[in-house]
């Protein structure tokens, strides 16, 4: 993992909520944006607060009409996050947002017509200490009256790319906006530079750090359902993350934006850019020697220990005896399947062997009595108190460790530098 590249911080929240730190030394933060009408008070508030059980740090709403911002008043007692107004075309939606007291304003300059109605929005943030995002997504700075003369202009400023002509407006459309910002000292800021092509938005976003010392709000756009939008989101976000680039960070796609959420958050886990809260489930994606029905158990089993445990327990739900005792030894707690049933381990210590109706109930009371016994000091976590000790196939034939012992397998050097 590269160093995280410095940039400025922005602060987002208040007394009530809590506030957010994006930017700086503050770890990335996870977003997302409400999918429901902002004014249907009752729901929005509900959806808020279900992303934020989920873990969002921050919350985006659209108010595209009056009675949005209208309802943002009351949202903004009820909320028990950092909420963002996403304005587009109407600064006065935005004027009004500030009004009600919204956390911070999600701008694209590009869209509001007048530049003394965008000074009047930077002016009333500034007066409240209230954070900008200046967004210069794809589908909305490309110029689309001259299209041809834009590329030209440009073009040849990423000759070399496929999509250079893009990324070339999408930073000289920045430098514009940061200009407008710049000329009224405002630097409450950050930036964000989506594409629908992964590629784009890994090339965009290193262009624009390399450049700006703004925070990054890094995303991908429109990236279609879950299955397509989560691949490009973390493929994009993973590469920048990883090369220390991003500050926070919205996974999105066509579903329930919880899982928006939960995808945001094992990203980061995954990349060890925040502590894990609660489970950490590892799974067989089954075959042939599968004699339980385990994706129904696995989904059972997600669900119900993510409502109830807290710490980072390391559980694994395995289908068979053939990874089973491997994969059981490195969790706390685990279950491996055989015929109609599982076998419990805690510890590496075999405590149960139940029918398959009961398995998840029995690993659930395993994992809370478990939790229970972490939090009381009298045991730790990756704490394995018992060798497993599974059947042999290999037999005879070894683990191969016994041949690079013995010079027959080459070891592989890792170089330093290709560690990164
Ligand atoms: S653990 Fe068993 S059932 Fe699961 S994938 Fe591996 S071999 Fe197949």
């Amino acid at each position: 993992m590269s160093q995280r590249r410095p940039t400025r911080m922005i602060t987002l929240g208040d007394d009530r909520v809590g506030r957010v730190r994006i930017g700086g030394d503050a770890p990335v933060a996870v977003q997302t944006m409400t999918s429901g009408k902002t004014h249907e008070i009752d729901t929005c508030v509900a959806e808020i607060v279900r992303m934020a059980d989920a873990g969002a740090d921050v919350v985006r709403v659209a108010v595209p009409e009056r009675k949005d911002t209208e309802a943002l008043a009351e949202i903004m007692k009820q909320t028990p996050v950092p909420i963002v107004a996403d304005v587009h075309f109407h600064y006065k939606r935005a004027l009004e947002a500030i009004e009600a007291g919204v956390h911070k304003i999600r701008l694209n300059p590009g869209n509001i017509n007048d530049r003394d109605q965008v000074n009047a929005v930077i002016d009333a943030c500034k007066e409240r200490g209230i954070p900008i995002r200046v967004g210069v997504n794809e589908g909305s700075i490309i110029e689309r009256k001259d299209k041809a003369q834009r590329k030209e202009e440009l073009g040849k400023f990423f000759a070399d790319h496929r999509s250079g002509h893009l990324l070339a407006i999408m930073i000289a459309k920045l430098e514009e906006y940061l200009d407008i910002f710049d000329a009224r000292d405002f630097h409450d800021v950050c930036i964000s530079a989506k594409s629908m092509d992964a590629s784009v938005v890994i090339d965009a976003y290193r262009e624009i750090s390399s450049r700006f010392d703004y925070p990054l709000h890094l995303g991908v756009t429109h990236a279609g359902t879950a299955e397509t939008g989560r691949i490009r989101s973390v493929v994009a976000l993973g590469s920048l993350l990883e090369s220390g680039i991003g500050n926070t960070i919205r996974i999105s796609y066509a579903s329930d934006p919880v899982h928006e959420v939960e995808d945001g958050l094992e990203l980061l886990y995954c990349l060890g850019l925040r502590e894990r809260k609660g489970i950490e489930l590892i799974a067989c994606p089954t075959c042939g020697r599968i004699q339980v029905d385990l994706f129904t158990l696995v989904e059972e089993v997600r669900k119900t220990l993510a409502d109830q445990i807290q710490l980072p327990i390391k559980v694994a739900v395995m289908g068979c005896v053939v990874n089973g005792p491997g994969e059981a030894e490195g969790a706390d707690v685990a279950v491996f399947a055989g015929d109609r049933k599982g076998i419990i381990y805690v510890q590496g210590e075999r405590v149960a062997n139940v029918p398959e109706d009961e398995i998840q109930q029995r690993l659930l009371e395993e994992c809370l009595a478990f939790e229970k016994r972490v939090r009381d000091g009298q045991t730790q976590l990756g704490q394995k108190v018992v060798e497993i000790i599974p059947p042999d196939p290999i037999g005879d034939l070894g683990s191969g460790v016994e041949k690079i012992q013995a010079g027959e397998v080459e070891q592989i050097t890792i170089e330093e530098s290709s560690k990164g």
